[in-house]
């Protein structure tokens, strides 16, 4: 039969009408930019993130830009980051002339290894990006502890992680300085299209980045600042006041879905015989009920590429995230990095793969992709 790694049919099915409702009625306002829905929205996600402010910008790479720019992250500055990510999270700060610093990953979360954080601190360091990858908390309690002692500002790249909770049951994008979201179609709360949020605390922060979402003008055609169009659309936000209503039901089952790979891959052997190795969930054991918002569900397998190729042929949606580290790109070589660098994440990105885990996966379908990697390895 075959399943696709993500069915935004599936997904989007039986909301249909609702949709288009939000974007008929957006349609017929003409408040195509800034419009109500977008207030709303902001609103309604800093609730969610349980943070004070939220402002609506064009996508989640804008959300990380932006607050990078309000921080005033320029020339010389350095920023601490995860070389493991999807790479709009160092490009932002090569983007503003600073200079990302790479820090290995903890190889059972995938999240920047806070004990590795102080050695790269230097007079030059502004600020750190914790990424929450796949949909689990980076490791906050020591990173913020850092952060406070060198006097660094804490910017959430929460992309794949909206609603997650770290063990003390905080929100990811409540933690740090400010927090980023991506509305991506791929992401746990998607648009139809680009989209994402800037989440903060921060009073002065809060408007410095409303500001420079409109070209750093206030009053508008007055310029302290320079800024760009980071504004996030009307009609994506009407569909993301839509969607938001039904957010923690798809995080339950992705939740529940995770529960039943992993029973699965438990009942086959896979795990016990060593060829797959599942998921770590830090907080769980906390209580939280948002330990992990599973964005991805990622195993670390045996032969990872054959066995690509294998659940490419059955038709079954795999993905690498992320095949490899940024250290190693063409583009950051001026930073001076080689192989060896950082090994847990380049384990990781030879070792790792994504299988389905979207909310409408039937257990039918769960079983097929178990089976299918079962096949692989007898
Ligand atoms: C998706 C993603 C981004 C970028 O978001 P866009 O909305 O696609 O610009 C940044 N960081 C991480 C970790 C992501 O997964």
């Amino acid at each position: 039969m075959g399943v696709p790694l993500l069915d935004l049919n599936a997904h989007h099915e039986p909301i249909q009408q609702e949709i288009m409702a939000a974007l008929q009625q957006t349609f017929l306002s003409n408040a195509f930019i800034l419009g109500q829905d977008v207030g709303k929205l902001e609103e309604r996600i800093a609730t969610y993130c349980r943070a004070k402010y939220g402002i609506g910008v064009t996508s989640g790479t804008d959300a990380l830009l932006l607050s990078l720019m309000a921080l005033g992250i320029g020339p010389g500055d350095e920023v601490i980051t995860s070389p493991y990510s999807f790479f709009a999270t160092a490009g932002v700060v090569s983007r503003l002339c600073a200079k990302p610093v790479f820090v290995d990953i903890d190889p059972s979360t995938y999240n920047i290894d806070p004990s590795k954080i102080e050695c790269a601190v230097t007079p030059k360091t502004k600020a750190i990006i914790p990424v929450h990858l796949y949909g689990q908390c980076a490791d906050m309690a020591p990173i913020m502890d850092i952060a406070r002692r060198h006097n660094l500002s804490v910017v959430e790249d929460a992309a794949q992680a909206i609603g997650s909770e770290y063990r003390d049951g905080r929100r990811a994008c409540s933690i740090g300085t400010v927090g980023c979201l991506s509305f991506f179609p791929s992401k746990n709360l998607g648009c139809l299209g680009d989209g994402g949020m800037v989440v903060t605390n921060d009073d002065d922060l809060a408007e410095r980045m409303r500001i420079l979402r409109v070209h750093g003008g206030h009053p508008k055609y007055y310029h302290k600042l320079i800024g760009g169009n980071f504004r996030l659309d009307t009609i994506q936000a009407a569909v993301l006041n839509v969607k938001l209503n039904y957010l923690d039901g798809w995080t339950k089952r992705r939740q529940e879905n995770a529960d039943r790979y992993r029973t699965l891959f438990r009942q086959n052997g896979l795990v016990e015989k060593g060829h797959v190795r599942l998921p770590e969930t830090a907080y769980r054991d906390a209580g939280v009920r948002h330990h992990h918002i599973y964005n991805q569900f990622v195993l670390r397998v045996e032969q990872r590429d054959d066995l690509i190729t294998h659940l490419k042929d059955k038709g079954i949606g795999a993905e690498i995230y992320y095949p490899i580290p940024f250290h190693l790109q063409e583009c950051f070589r001026y930073l001076g990095y080689k192989e060896g660098d950082f090994i847990e994440s380049e384990r990781a990105a030879k070792e790792t793969i994504a299988i389905p885990i979207y909310p409408e996966l039937t257990s039918a379908q769960q079983t097929e992709v178990a089976e299918a990697i079962a096949s692989f390895y007898v």
